[in-house]
């Protein structure tokens, strides 16, 4: 298929160079083609990335199409080029062979303990079963698994582990084997040294990390995406849980000290990526403003950026720079997003498979 040849001129991040890209059959060149058409100048950096959203999903459970290519739609019009979607109980495959929606990366349906998750979301199993369903979703999904680490245990009125160390360990393992990365969910203290122990390859929230845990993360290089703009509802969260009233306050103390283990992990070292964990309670567009939240953390603004852009797209195994031959996947912005990170809410441009799509 051939297209029209498009043209591109701004300050190229993350090399931070003045360039003039030109995109033809949905690839970059920087070859000058001869008429094409010049859609945009300014700040130019590869494909957004949600790390952690839901595409497929609402508040009660599955949705249908129309509202799966709404979602995928709004994510892509702030930019979002790429997803990677942290369990959805929805086969949205037909969203891959629409050259106007985003890439999607799937961990396949949240594997959850019985009656210990949002309901209509996972498939719920006992511990026996926790092997062969990660095995299941590992087939599923495109080489991640999404395993609930913790929810409240309503016997313990508290946040409490949903496996036994041991088969987790197993259950990591066999999607090790399996070639599928594995995240968890995990919001509290007491699931994180079975989870670490297990060899997770990424934590979803890691709201209750102790020190030593983040030193070891940044040693095996074990991913955190702490989803701000999810954490920032904990205290509503709280405020519905009257019935739960030591889950209602230890959910209250995770909350104000995420930004302390936030950046207590970004000068650790440990690998930080931008999710917004839309699609539950959350809408789907936001992640210019998860993108604020890192900064308000303490990274730095081109670390955030990094974290929602280039560095993600890497570990997601995706090109992280717009060189010659690479996809033609950018969003141009019209002021600096260094120097001021709102101008990422608002792109001037979205190209999408060497086409403009917003
Ligand atoms: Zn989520």
């Amino acid at each position: 298929m051939t297209s029209a040849a498009l043209h591109v001129r701004g300050i190229v991040l993350p090399d931070d160079e003045q360039r003039d890209l030109w995109i033809v059959d949905g690839r970059i060149t920087t070859e000058p083609v001869r008429e094409a058409e010049t859609v945009a100048d300014g700040w130019v950096l590869p494909g957004l990335v949600d790390a952690h959203c839901h595409i497929g999903v609402d508040a009660n459970g599955p949705v249908d199409r129309d509202v799966q290519e709404q979602q995928a739609r709004t994510e892509r019009d702030a930019g979002v080029l790429l997803a990677r979607d942290c369990g959805v109980p929805s086969d949205t495959r037909w969203i891959d062979d629409r050259a106007d929606l985003p890439r999607i990366v799937r961990a396949g349906q949240h594997v959850a303990r019985s009656k210990r998750y949002i309901r209509n979301y996972g498939v719920e199993v006992e511990p026996e079963q926790l092997v062969d369903t990660v095995a299941d979703q590992a087939r599923r999904g495109d080489g991640w698994v999404k395993i609930v680490g913790d929810w409240i245990d309503r016997d313990l009125g508290d946040l409490g582990p949903c496996w036994p160390d041991d088969v987790l360990a197993a259950a990591v393992a066999r999607a090790h084997e399996l070639g599928a990365r594995v995240t968890t969910h995990v919001f509290g203290e007491a699931a994180l040294p079975g989870l670490l122990a297990a060899g997770v390859d990424c934590l979803e929230h890691g709201t209750g990390l102790a020190d030593d845990q983040i030193a070891a993360m940044a040693e095996s290089g074990t991913a955190l995406v702490p989803t701000l703009i999810n954490i920032a509802t904990f205290p509503d969260i709280a405020a519905q849980a009257s019935r739960f009233p030591t889950y209602a306050e230890h959910m209250l103390a995770l909350h104000d000290r995420v930004d302390r283990m936030v950046a207590t992990s970004y000068d650790a070292g440990v690998p930080i990526y931008a999710g917004t964990d839309a699609g539950g309670s959350l809408a789907h567009g936001l992640i210019a403003q998860e993108v604020q939240a890192l900064h308000r953390a303490g990274l730095s603004a081109t670390d955030a950026l990094a974290a929602a852009s280039w560095r993600a797209r890497t570990w997601l195994g995706h090109p992280a720079s717009l060189d010659e031959g690479a996809q033609a996947d950018f969003v141009v912005l019209t002021a600096d997003p260094r120097a001021d990170l709102t101008a990422l809410a608002h792109p001037a441009r979205v190209v999408l498979r060497g086409r403009v799509v917003s």
